[in-house]
């Protein structure tokens, strides 16, 4: 029998409000009809939209670059916030800046880096929202130092449909900011946020890498680097069985002054690679020429940033190669005493013929996280993408979180498009205080699919 077709209601002509399908997540699955999705370019606009609409209806979506479905909204509505995107204020001397939600990191750093100054905390793409940064709690490769961005937030501004604008920060309103950071866009809207910048010389990285083989020397490549360089994140080849080999990367930002161009972006991916091209065997002879290639390089090098924090924004849509049914990344954190789990992981991908074209990995410090739902938490935190081929992968992802939660871990929200309530629960323990701090006028696919909300 045919699936019922999703039925829109399709609001009036004049409110440029209507049914959408081609608002993505990243990973570009699962797929969403979204009934209405209103753009709005003014903060003034929120109010009357939270005013308009039904409980349950609502979610912001910033620049889709959460993988699988924490930023969707099956058969409801989103307001894309992407055009809220001032800078309203900033302090060059104190390094505090005030922007709208909708402005990107790479839009920041192109106004700071000049004047610097560097994002406290970044993670691997500059093509995300501030507003979606401070929604998932996003970390970066200097979480050993600096903790989350949540924990550089001086203060933010949340539009609520039951008490309109509130002013959250650690000291004012401090329950909803601790709700609001890492909250998954449930608490409301963030219109505008103040962050507190780092000084930098200049827009230039100092950069190592390092080839090593297994857990024992990443861990002591780890507490080696750990005090003496800001940024650390090792590569790992998938396929290299229980002694891996992978390339360590390390870095601070750089005392020189002068000027390295950043690298111009690639024409990008135009259209969805072919399945065959995904196969377990082309996955791994990229592992192996991407290890030949790190080999090649000069082991100490000053670059630009952009190589160095977003190598895979130079390849626009560089998630197409998965292929038209999309991708899954499967990020966890597992406590430092049960490393050798990660290894059962490598080994269960490799026998279940699935592998990885970037996998991931980097020791979390002890910075406490400032959100309820936050997910970095002190451990090994391990990311891998892997390209949709149904159940099969479906099966592997449920059997990889079996060995996280055999070892107390957790996985990323962000990243999410399938675990279960059980898994998720276990992972966000204090996932029921939220229900105090919840907008009931919003949810999201990933919402409605852990808490059965
Ligand atoms: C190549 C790549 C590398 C990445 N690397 C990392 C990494 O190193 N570390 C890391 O932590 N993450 C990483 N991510 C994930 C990404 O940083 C997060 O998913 C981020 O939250 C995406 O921001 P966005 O603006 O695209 O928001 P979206 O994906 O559109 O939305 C994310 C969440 O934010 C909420 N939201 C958005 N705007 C607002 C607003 N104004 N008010 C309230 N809620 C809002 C949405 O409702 C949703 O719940 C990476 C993603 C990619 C594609």
């Amino acid at each position: 029998m045919a699936a019922p077709t999703p039925t829109l209601e399709v609001a009036p002509e004049d409110t440029a409000i209507t049914p959408v399908d081609d608002y993505f997540s990243w990973g570009r699955y699962p797929r969403a009809v979204h009934r209405s999705v209103k753009k709005i370019y003014w903060q003034d606009e929120i109010p009357r939209a939270l005013r308009d609409a039904q409980p349950a209806s609502m979610l912001a979506y910033g620049l889709g670059r959460s993988y699988g479905d924490v930023c969707l909204n099956d058969g409801r509505d989103l307001i894309d916030v992407t055009g809220c995107n001032r800078i309203l204020g900033f302090d060059a001397q104190t390094g505090v800046i005030r922007a709208e939600a909708g402005v990107s990191l790479g839009e920041l750093l192109e106004v700071i880096v000049p004047r610097g100054w560097f994002l406290p905390v970044t993670p691997g793409t500059k093509f995300v929202t501030i507003g979606g940064a401070i929604a998932n709690d996003v970390h970066g490769k200097n979480h050993h130092r600096a903790g989350t961005m949540g924990c550089h937030v001086n203060r933010l501004l949340l539009y609520r449909s039951d008490c309109g604008p509130v002013v959250c920060s650690p000291t004012e309103n401090a329950d909803m900011f601790a709700a609001t950071v890492g909250g998954l866009g449930l608490t409301g809207v963030i219109g505008w946020a103040e962050l507190r910048l780092k000084k930098v010389s200049s827009a230039l990285i100092d950069a190592e890498t390092i080839l090593f083989r297994g857990m024992k020397q990443f861990l002591q490549l780890c507490s080696d680097s750990d005090a003496e360089y800001e940024h650390t994140v090792a590569w790992v080849d998938c396929f290299s069985g229980k002694n891996f080999r992978g390339v360590f990367f390390r870095g601070n930002h750089s005392e020189r002054q002068g000027r390295v161009r950043a690298k111009k972006s690639s024409p990008g991916v135009p259209f969805d690679f072919p399945e065959w091209l995904l196969s377990g065997s082309t996955i791994r002879l990229f592992n192996s020429l991407y290890y030949t290639a790190q080999k090649l390089k000069p082991r100490r090098a000053t670059i630009h940033y952009d190589p160095f924090f977003y190598p895979l924004d130079s390849v626009p849509g560089w998630s197409r190669v998965y292929g038209r049914r999309g991708m899954l990344q499967y990020q966890c954190v597992l406590p430092e005493e049960h490393a050798d789990a990660l290894e059962h992981m490598m080994a269960l991908i490799t026998s279940a013929g699935h592998g990885s074209f970037l996998a991931v990995l980097k020791k979390f410090g002890p910075v406490t996280s400032p959100g309820i739902m936050s997910f970095p938490r002190p451990g090994l935190t391990y990311a891998l993408d892997f390209p949709m081929r149904g159940e099969r992968t479906l099966r592997l992802l449920d059997r990889l979180d079996e060995i996280v939660s055999a070892a107390g871990g957790a996985i990323y929200a962000a990243k999410d498009a399938r675990m279960s309530p059980e898994m998720f629960q276990a992972s966000y323990p204090r996932w029921q205080e939220m229900r105090h701090f919840l907008d009931e006028k919003f949810s999201s696919s990933l919402w409605r699919r852990v808490t059965g909300a």
